[in-house]
């Protein structure tokens, strides 16, 4: 499939235009996500309809707590990914290109939208386990045919993305989980590998494209656990997106190749506890603290959303996604 974002150079190399990277790629060569590659002077999206995760999850555990809960999504995954975060989670799909992944699967589109719609209570599809801005052409051509049948479509992304295909992905996405990583632009790019400053852009575009967003920042010791970045993101967050933007604060553990320590649990609440001076909604995950990832009402107090796991039992939330008690608007669920 050829890419869609990209200008052709001389000698036959090509720049992709996808996101910030703007990797000029010489024929035979891949981009820095693996997933691109320039075919005689053609840029390829190699992943193109190459799946390597089909899985039904709760809504939590991409996680977003106040879009649809309690329900179920068909999540998908490829192989690819244009960051290079030394504590990636799933490693094996988002560090290697096509020829890194054995067990593809292959759907045509009718079938992935018969697929969402057979499996009951299905909200939709969530775009998941690697990066989907890398894989943008076959998002931005199965999202609308999701919608079209009245199902959602959502993002879980680290945010890095060019702003006119990230307009695009707007159009046919729903809602939007974004890994707010590390809010110090020269800690950012050496984690990372990519500058924060458009990660903030595609975060103020959901926001005032009317997307539903929630953020997941992975507390990291020694990367981003200084309580002067961390209050200088929070702050961020609530002048730039608002309070009601929930966030989720998840416990790292040493994985790939990282070797940092795992987080303190004190570290964590004590960042929970100052989020909470200006954000509405602060969870805190993989850290086995259950009433931490309970929603109280920002209005009354009262508990309406009680989790355990990905359990949950709708305590005080009308199917409006109000308050029963005093009528405050919690969440997303009509
Ligand atoms: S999408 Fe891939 S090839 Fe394109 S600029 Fe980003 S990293 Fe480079
Ligand atoms: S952005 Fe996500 S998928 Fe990509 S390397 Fe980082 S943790 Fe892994």
């Amino acid at each position: 499939m050829e890419a869609k974002y990209y200008q052709k150079l001389h000698d036959r190399s090509v720049q992709c235009e996808l996101c910030p990277h703007q990797c000029i790629i010489s024929e035979g060569r891949q981009g820095k996500c693996r997933v691109r590659t320039n075919a005689k002077g053609t840029l390829q999206a190699d992943n193109y309809q190459a799946i390597a995760s089909v899985h039904l999850d709760p809504v939590e555990k991409k996680p977003l707590y106040h879009f649809y809960p309690g329900r179920e999504v068909l999540s998908l995954g490829t192989v690819g990914c244009n960051f290079k975060c030394s504590c990636c989670q799933n490693f094996e799909i988002s560090q290697v290109g096509v020829d890194g992944f054995a067990h593809f699967l292959s759907y045509s589109f009718d079938q992935l939208v018969q697929m969402a719609q057979d499996k009951p209570g299905n909200l939709g599809i969530a775009y998941t386990y690697n990066e989907p801005a890398v894989w943008f052409e076959f998002i931005t051509q199965l999202a609308p045919r999701i919608q079209a049948v009245g199902l959602k479509n959502i993002l879980v992304s680290n945010g890095y993305i060019m702003p006119k295909p990230l307009e695009e992905l707007l159009a046919c996405a729903d809602a939007f989980n974004i890994d707010l990583k590390v809010f110090d632009e020269g800690i950012h790019h050496s984690f990372t590998g990519g500058e924060l400053a458009y990660v903030k852009h595609t975060l103020k575009r959901i926001v005032a494209a009317e997307r539903h967003l929630e953020i997941t920042h992975l507390v990291i010791p020694g990367i981003n656990d200084r309580m002067e970045n961390f209050q200088a993101m929070i702050q961020w967050i609530g002048d730039s997106l608002g309070d009601t933007v929930p966030l989720h604060l998840s416990r790292y553990f040493p994985r790939y190749k990282a070797k940092n320590e795992t987080t303190p649990v004190d570290l964590l609440l004590e960042m929970a506890e100052y989020a909470r001076r200006y954000l509405k909604f602060v969870y805190v995950g993989n850290a086995v603290l259950d009433s931490f990832q309970d929603t109280y009402c920002p209005g009354c107090g009262t508990l309406v959303i009680q989790r355990s796991g990905y359990r949950i039992q709708l305590e005080q939330l009308s199917t409006r996604g109000t308050c029963l008690h005093c009528g405050h608007q919690i969440a997303v669920c009509s």
